[in-house]
């Protein structure tokens, strides 16, 4: 807090703290429960809530009665209050949702695109259906790395370096995007497997793998916004070339474009999903070539694992997408993989590697956190207050 904040500014910086406790929280909090949280009298707590309600950012309702005590308040959402759209952008569809403060999620509308960029069009059109007065920033998950925060590229759909300031800006709400992997594993240490751990790794395994190292619950970057493409490192010695242009990566032997590869399908370009789901299920009724395709794919995940444990050193690392599946499928052969790629003395403490626990819609939940984000700082408040 800096050295000549004003007892204003103080103020304000204190309602923005409140606001995001109440978001942030797995369950409604109680008025005295935030105080505490936030380090704060009752009293304070009192005037903070009184001045969020008359600016309709907050709302407090009296809490069901549980037993002796004094009759106690849940602060919620204000009915008038700021809302944030989510989209989800997949290779082969899109999902939009809307998204209250602390975190309740209504799928608006769900639909399916050209896999060109007009799809930009569909989600404004789509945010034109359902939006009221009260939406105040939409976020966006999508399934490429995006250089600089705008320069996306795509490689399952061929888009190379495709401008988002061409296709997002007059008409919009205030937009924030970022990459799918990344908002998932925000996702997850905000509302799941990951909450509240430092040094931590999150992967989503959909047609390839991506992830994100997280400090601290924040998503690492880089400098140019396009750190994590950890699917595109060389991991786990395959000879294939990668449609990224590296030989070898990662992703050549992890998720579903390697199991529908493996089955002598052309992997890429957002198909083959239910080829994938498909071997799966073969699996699991003792089919051995889709057992092999299986075990293939989770030594592979393990191994490259194992690998990323020895250069950053993750307390936990969670799995999303069909990084679930394998996990209930194959993790003794996950853990043992990984194991074996540790430096041996790392050994007697691999990561812990969990399944995520916020769902397939972590990349749309993700979307929505940083759309909270954007929607809950002081400047915004200030305007509001
Ligand atoms: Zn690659």
């Amino acid at each position: 807090m800096p050295q000549s904040m004003t007892s204003a500014d103080l103020r304000v910086h204190n309602q923005a703290r409140l606001l995001r406790a109440v978001h942030n929280a797995d369950q409604p909090l109680t008025r005295a429960s935030a105080a505490r949280l936030l380090g704060i009298g009752r009293n304070t707590a009192g005037a903070l809530v009184g001045d969020l309600e008359a600016a309709g950012l907050l709302h407090e309702v009296p809490a069901e009665a549980s037993g002796r005590g004094r009759p106690t308040t849940l602060l919620v959402p204000h009915p008038e209050g700021p809302v944030a759209f989510a989209a989800d952008i997949r290779e082969d569809s899109w999902t939009l949702a809307r998204v209250a403060l602390g975190g309740e999620l209504q799928v608006l509308e769900t639909g399916e695109h050209d896999r060109t960029p007009a799809l930009f069009a569909d989600i404004k059109a789509a945010v034109g259906r359902h939006e009221t007065e009260h939406l105040a920033a939409l976020g966006i998950a999508i399934s490429g790395p995006i250089r600089d925060g705008h320069r996306l590229h795509i490689s399952h759909l061929g888009w190379d370096e495709v401008d988002l300031d061409d296709h997002i800006g007059d008409g919009w709400p205030p937009t924030v995007i970022d990459n799918d992997a990344r908002l998932a594993g925000l996702a997850e240490v905000r509302r799941g497997a990951l909450r509240g751990m430092g040094t931590v790794m999150h992967f989503h395994i959909d047609f390839d793998i991506g992830g994100t190292l997280l400090l601290g619950g924040d998503p690492q970057r880089g400098a140019h916004h396009i750190a994590g493409e950890f699917g595109h490192m060389p991991l786990t010695g395959s000879t294939l070339e990668c449609m990224c242009g590296v030989k070898g990566c990662w992703s050549l032997d992890v998720g579903a474009n390697a199991l529908v590869r493996r089955f002598g399908k052309e992997p890429g370009y957002g198909t083959g999903r239910d080829l994938a789901q498909e071997v799966l299920r073969r699996s699991e009724t003792g089919d051995a070539e889709a057992t092999a395709a299986v075990d293939e794919n989770a030594a592979a995940l393990g191994k490259g694992l194992g690998a990323l444990a020895n250069a950053l050193d993750p307390e936990a690392i969670s799995l999303s997408g069909l990084g679930i599946e394998l996990i209930r499928l194959r993790r003794d052969l996950i853990e043992r993989t990984c194991a074996a790629n540790l430096m041996a003395f790392r050994r007697t403490a691999p990561p812990r590697i969990l399944p995520g626990t916020v769902g397939d819609d972590g990349p749309l939940r993700g979307a929505a956190e940083i759309a909270f984000d954007a929607i809950l700082t002081e400047d915004r408040l200030r305007d509001r207050l």
